[in-house]
């Protein structure tokens, strides 16, 4: 079993109790596919007050994150084992897609750094980070949405993790195609009807109606990822 361990680093866990916490992230853990482990960076925060940001040099507005607790931190966890990546969430970041959650589920081991207020002191970046990531061409309040994010999109592609391996490759972007629509009973409800096809239990036909929705979709919707 692909026992992989997730270490993300946040000054607001909160943020994060829910989203690792349900549903098929949940059972990944419980099932002893994942363990993902969340550290209060203020643990290492510097004087009574345990601070972890000071104001930015150059007199711009805003807090930056100091290199010291962080530094920390990652030097806690290195000590105990070796990481695969030290991943930082930031929008200037190669933009995430299902490519990049591909080759993240193939790793064991993962640090995940959250920013916070006006960003990470750059001395981390360039001297702790391996990767850096990001969730849009938009800015966000934080890193913890964007690392649940990333975290979810790699945990369900570990085999086993979901019930039937076939559902994550048929999952949108795998092929780089759209998924064709998806019905569930009744067949028909206040006369909308289920396409006749998904009806017939003739798996060839059904299969071949899925692929050709599937282009179909991806043409009208996303003629981009027909080009990659
Ligand atoms: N001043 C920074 C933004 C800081 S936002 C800038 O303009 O680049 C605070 C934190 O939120 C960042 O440190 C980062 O960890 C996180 N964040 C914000 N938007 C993000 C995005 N699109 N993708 C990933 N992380 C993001």
């Amino acid at each position: 079993m692909n026992n992989m361990r997730i270490d993300i680093l946040t000054v607001v866990p909160e943020l994060l109790d829910s989203p690792l916490n349900h549903s098929i992230v949940e059972r990944a853990q419980k099932k002893g596919y994942v363990e993902i482990h969340v550290h209060n960076i203020r643990k290492y925060g510097l004087g009574p007050r345990k601070s972890v940001d000071d104001y930015c040099y150059g007199g711009d507005a805003g807090m930056v994150m100091m290199v010291e607790p962080v530094f920390r931190m990652i030097s806690e966890l290195k000590a105990e084992r070796e990481y695969d990546e030290v991943i930082y969430m930031s929008p200037d970041g190669e933009v995430l897609n299902q490519g990049i959650a591909n080759e993240l589920s193939l790793k064991q081991n993962l640090i995940i750094l959250c920013g916070h207020y006006k960003g990470i002191d750059h001395r981390i970046r360039e001297h702790l980070i391996t990767r850096e990531i990001s969730v849009g061409d938009y800015v966000l309040s934080g890193g913890e949405i964007p690392a649940a994010l990333l975290a979810d999109a790699i945990v369900r592609l570990i085999p086993g993790v979901l019930s039937d391996e076939t559902s994550a490759l048929s999952d949108c972007f795998q092929d780089n195609l759209l998924s064709p629509p998806v019905y569930t009973r009744p067949a028909e409800f206040n006369g909308w009807k289920v396409p006749d096809v998904l009806l017939s239990g003739n798996p060839r036909l059904i299969r071949e109606w899925q692929d050709e929705q599937a282009i179909a979709r991806t043409r009208a919707l996303r003629p981009d990822l027909l080009d990659e």
